[in-house]
C-alpha cells in the first residue's frame, strides 16, 4: 500500500526532515524548504530575496527549536529564485556552507549578469519564434521586475553528479536531472528510499522546461524537454518511497505521475505534429492556435512548450526547421 501525503510527510519527519513553508510573490504559491535535524545542521533552499520570507524561515526554524544562525549546511537545488533567493543572507549570517552542483556555481555566483544575458537570450529567442516586439518587451520588464527576488549565490561546496552528502545519521547523493531548469539536482537517500525532488517532479503543476541557456556558457539553447523527458525516465527507474517536492505534498506514487506527464507530452506533441502537417508555422503561431490569447499573456512559457515539443519531433525526423533570415518556421519533414 502507498503512503498518503499526510503519511509521507509525518515519515520525513521522523526521519529528521521537515517542511517549511515560506512565501513567495509568485502564482505558484509557498515555495517548500526542508530542514534535516542531522549533523550539520541542513536547510534545502531557502525561499526567495524578501523580508517576509526571512522573517518566516526564522520563525519556522524557531518553532523547531533552531535559528538561521544555527544552519551549517545549505542545499541549494536549482538556480530559480524562489528557491534560493535568501542564500547568501542565510550563509552570511550563519557561515553555513553552501552546496550546489557543480556545474551551475559560476552562473549562481553571476547573478546579475546572468540574469540579463538570459533576458536578452529570451527576447532573441521570441523574436526568432514570430513574437511581436512589443510582446517581448513587456515580458522583459516583468523579468527585471522579480530580479529582487534572487540574488548571487557563491557555491563553497561543488558538488560532482552522484556525490554523495554524509551527515552523522545519513547519506544524501545528489543526481543531476537537468530539464525544469538546467541545474535540477535532486538530492536521494537511498537507506530510507526518500528523494527531495525539488521542482523535478511537482504533484498538482507540471514542471514547465524553460528554455534557457545552457550551463557551459555556449550560447546555444538547451532542448529543455527533450532532457526534462530523459531525466524524467531515470528518475522513474529508482525505488522511491516518496518524493519530497518543491511545491505542495510529498508525491507517494511518483511512477504513475511521471508516465502521466510523459503520456501528456506525447499527446500535445502529436497536436503539434497536426497543426504543423496542415501549414507550416512559427513557433508563435503554434502556441496561439493552441492556447489563444495565453500565448500573448504567458508568451515565453507557451513558447518554450511548443520549441520543446518541436524539438522532440525534430529529433525524431518528423519536422524540419524552415529559417527565412527573421522567423523560423516548423514544417513536415
Ligand atoms: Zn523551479
Amino acid at each position: 500500500m502507498a503512503l498518503t501525503p499526510e503519511q509521507a510527510l509525518e515519515q520525513a519527519a521522523l526521519a529528521g526532515i521537515h517542511r517549511l513553508r515560506i512565501p513567495t510573490p509568485f502564482a505558484v504559491g509557498r515555495v517548500n524548504c526542508y530542514l534535516i535535524e542531522d549533523e550539520p545542521l541542513t536547510l534545502v533552499d531557502t525561499g526567495p530575496n524578501s523580508g517576509k520570507a526571512l522573517d518566516e524561515l526564522g520563525a519556522q526554524l524557531g518553532a523547531r527549536g533552531h535559528s538561521i544562525d544555527d544552519l551549517e549546511l545549505v542545499i541549494v537545488t536549482h538556480q530559480h529564485i524562489d528557491h534560493l533567493g535568501l542564500v547568501e543572507i542565510v550563509a552570511e549570517h550563519s557561515g553555513a556552507e553552501v552546496a550546489a552542483i557543480g556545474v551551475a556555481a559560476e552562473r549562481l555566483a553571476n547573478f546579475d549578469d546572468d540574469a540579463e544575458a538570459e533576458d536578452a537570450f529570451a527576447v532573441e529567442l521570441m523574436l526568432r519564434n514570430g513574437i511581436p516586439e512589443e510582446v517581448t518587451a513587456a515580458l522583459r520588464s516583468v523579468s527585471r521586475s522579480f530580479r529582487g527576488w534572487g540574488s548571487r549565490v557563491e557555491v563553497t561546496r561543488p558538488l560532482g553528479d552522484g556525490e554523495e552528502i554524509g551527515f552523522g545519521a545519513r547519506t544524501l547523493q545528489a543526481l543531476h536531472r537537468p530539464g525544469h531548469s538546467p541545474s535540477d539536482t535532486v538530492f536521494w537517500d537511498a537507506e530510507r528510499r526518500i528523494l527531495i525532488g525539488a521542482d523535478h517532479l511537482l504533484p498538482h503543476i507540471s514542471s514547465n522546461p524553460l528554455i534557457t541557456r545552457p550551463l557551459d556558457g555556449s550560447g546555444k539553447r538547451t532542448q529543455a524537454l527533450a532532457a526534462y523527458i530523459e531525466s524524467l525516465r531515470a528518475t522513474r527507474e529508482m525505488p522511491i518511497e516518496f518524493v519530497l517536492p518543491g511545491h505542495g505534498d510529498p508525491v507517494v506514487d511518483h511512477a504513475a505521475l511521471i508516465d502521466e506527464r510523459i503520456a501528456k507530452s506525447e499527446r500535445r506533441k502529436e497536436k503539434i505534429h497536426g497543426l504543423i502537417a496542415e501549414r507550416p508555422r512559427s513557433g508563435y503561431e503554434l502556441a496561439q492556435a493552441i492556447w489563444g490569447n495565453v500565448a500573448v499573456t504567458q508568451a515565453f512559457l507557451t513558447l518554450s512548450e511548443v520549441i520543446g515539443h518541436a524539438d522532440l519531433l525534430v529529433n525524431e525526423g518528423r519536422v524540419r526547421e524552415a529559417d527565412d533570415g527573421s522567423v523560423v518556421r516548423y514544417e513536415a519533414a
